[in-house]
């Protein structure tokens, strides 16, 4: 079962990816989360990649595309995957369609999860992540920065600062927006509404996987 999460920033691909992982068993390709890994490991590529990203900005394509390329042939990826934040324009669209072609892999599902963009710049300045484990806070909740959680504290992501979110929001807008004519021209996307549910959606979700 391979999927694929379309959609702008905050608009939920991450929390429906994790719901996949536990009820299917097939890991997340988060090109995102793959990237702050990098930075993480306070490399040289990673502080240029924490200059790109905290601007909102895309880190080339060749990069993104290594990583995905190096991830989709693992064995943990034979019986399904699920990509999230990955193609983010028609020049990464594109590759990947060829990788797929190589490797002989079938692109099955592509969801498109709809919000309107006030809703999503609430949600991401709100946004805060653990430290350590999965966890998806929000001030909305009376959360905090600093605020424990397991065995980490809450953060926040330094691009979901009010005006990088706009930023990332107007990329969106420009370079990803067009992606979804070209996955609704092979008739496999499936157009979603966001809505502050995220069991109704993946609800949803689940019946056209089953169907
Ligand atoms: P995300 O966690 O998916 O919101 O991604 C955070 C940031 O990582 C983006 O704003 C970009 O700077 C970078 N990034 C993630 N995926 C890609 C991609 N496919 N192509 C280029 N840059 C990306």
């Amino acid at each position: 079962m391979n999927i694929l999460f379309l959609g702008a920033p905050g608009c939920g691909k991450g929390t429906q990816s994790k719901k996949l992982i536990k009820e299917y068993g097939i890991p997340q390709i988060s090109t995102g989360d793959l990237l702050r890994e990098e930075i993480k490991s306070g490399s040289t590529l990673g502080e240029e990649l924490q200059e790109i990203m905290s601007t909102g900005k895309f880190v080339s394509d060749d990069l993104v595309l290594s990583l995905v390329s190096k991830k989709i042939t693992q064995d943990e990826c034979k019986s399904g995957f699920i990509l999230d934040g990955y193609p983010r324009n028609i020049s990464q669209a594109k590759s990947l369609d060829l990788l797929f072609t190589e490797k002989n892999i079938n692109l099955e599902y592509v969801f498109l999860i709809d919000v309107p963009f006030s809703t999503l710049i609430e949600r991401c300045t709100g946004r805060l992540l653990c430290t350590t484990c999965d966890y998806i806070g929000n001030t909305d909740r009376g959360e905090k920065i600093g605020d424990k959680c397991e065995e980490g504290e809450l953060y926040q992501r330094e691009d979901d600062k009010e005006e990088t979110v706009k930023n990332r929001l107007n990329v969106y807008k420009e370079q990803t927006a067009p992606i979804i004519e070209f996955y609704e021209n092979k008739g496999i996307l499936h157009k979603m509404i966001g809505g502050n549910d995220p069991d109704a959606l993946s609800g949803k979700i689940s019946t056209i996987l089953k169907s």
